[in-house]
């Protein structure tokens, strides 16, 4: 993987940007395709009371918007952090080529922003997990997935 500085540059100084600009968290995110910026993310979660708005999701969504696809195939995400599991878990889906982090989940983890137990809850079977869940109706629920292999122009992502 060959990453380039001036991206990650930018996602740390947009990260120390929103820290300094009293606007959220430490975190900021770059997404490049070809050499260009296609779109960037900062923390948004207590500016916009959005738990999911980590800037990888926020840069996420713009680009998609930007380029109207929700497959970024061909982008490379520039975080100023390791991604979280939930981050991890969105750049997947988007199907981006390659991730660059400048601080660890250690680090992270040293200023109390630590993932380490979601992480960790991902290994354990469902009913040993912190937030209990449990199946309830899934016979019924099943109708969900009939629809959608009934639906004759369902869009497959
Ligand atoms: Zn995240």
């Amino acid at each position: 993987m060959r990453g380039d500085s001036e991206f990650m540059k930018q996602a740390i100084r947009l990260a120390t940007e929103n820290v300094v600009s009293g606007r959220g968290g430490p975190f900021g995110a770059v997404i490049v395709r070809d050499g260009e910026v296609i779109a960037t993310g900062v923390n948004q979660v207590t500016a916009t009371n959005d738990p999911t708005a980590h800037a990888e999701v926020v840069a996420i969504r713009r680009a998609s918007a930007q380029l109207k696809d929700f497959i970024l195939a061909g982008c490379q995400m520039y975080t100023s952090c390791e991604p979280c599991p939930m981050c991890l878990a969105a750049i997947y889906w988007s199907r981006m080529d390659e991730i660059f982090y400048g601080n660890t989940a250690a680090d992270a983890a040293a200023v109390g922003f630590d993932d380490a137990f979601l992480y960790d809850e991902l290994k354990k079977p469902v009913g040993g997990r912190t937030i209990p869940a449990e199946r309830l109706l899934g016979e019924e629920a099943w109708e969900n997935f009939e629809a959608w292999r009934n639906f004759a122009s369902r869009v497959h992502y």
